[in-house]
């Protein structure tokens, strides 16, 4: 089994799930008492939030490519970027590290091509749905994304970072999200959950349309690396 490196801590709340989903799914895998190799690096993710707002995403960079080299260091295999948002950055850290890096995109971008579906919606921070980074690493899939208007797109980063990333689960953002997917999109479509807190509170049961649940995506993603 190789060993997986996670860059977490953005925010702790959905690395736990990272940590728990990876887990199982070893266990689930291999049976019996089982259980991952990983080593995680734990950012304050005041400092990584501080720098999105402020527009110093090569900072941010920083601070993720010095966690990577640790992990490195440590003797992770592969790694880990457990954000959807920080992906923005992946270069910065490729470029300071040897280790192959599973982008959170390209494995979801998988999944949703086994489904057969074409056309997706996004939801995420507001750097995930607006800028093109997420976007376009998707649609090298051969995939259509459509993203909610302006004022959802305010309201869903608001409940994102004022909620979601605290540990917050209110069942109006509930209600409202579900409005925002009904709105978006249409039958033989999917929605991304692209952003690692949206699982808490969207479930597949809450939407009649197949929800990719990127955390769970991703973790799933590392365990399949993990074993090859
Ligand atoms: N965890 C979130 C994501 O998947 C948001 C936190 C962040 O800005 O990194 O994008």
């Amino acid at each position: 089994m190789k060993t997986i490196g996670l860059i977490g801590g953005m925010s702790w709340e959905s690395t736990a799930e990272y940590y728990r989903i990876i887990n199982e799914e070893v266990r689930q895998r291999l049976g019996g008492l089982h259980s991952s190799k990983c080593i995680l690096y734990s950012v304050d993710f005041d400092e990584i939030e501080k720098c999105q707002a402020e527009n110093r995403w090569d900072e941010a960079g920083d601070i993720l490519a010095s966690a990577a080299e640790n992990l490195e260091r440590a003797g992770a295999d592969f790694i880990i970027i457990c954000t959807n948002t920080m992906h923005k950055v992946i270069d910065r850290i490729m470029a300071r590290t040897c280790l192959p890096i599973v982008h959170i995109a390209d494995v979801t971008a998988g999944i949703i091509k086994k489904h057969g579906i074409r056309k997706v919606g996004l939801l995420g921070t507001k750097y995930t749905m607006e800028q093109d980074f997420y976007k376009d690493q998707i649609e090298t899939h051969q995939l259509e994304v459509l993203v909610p208007d302006l004022g959802d797109r305010e309201k869903i980063n608001s409940t994102i970072f004022e909620e979601l990333c605290l540990g917050v689960i209110q069942e109006g953002s509930r209600e409202y999200f579900k409005k925002v997917i009904e709105r978006l999109i249409t039958e033989g479509a999917g929605i991304i959950l692209g952003c690692t807190e949206i699982g808490f509170l969207i479930k597949q049961e809450d939407i009649d349309i197949p929800l990719f649940d990127t955390t769970a995506i991703h973790a799933k993603g590392a365990v399949e690396m993990a074993l090859k």
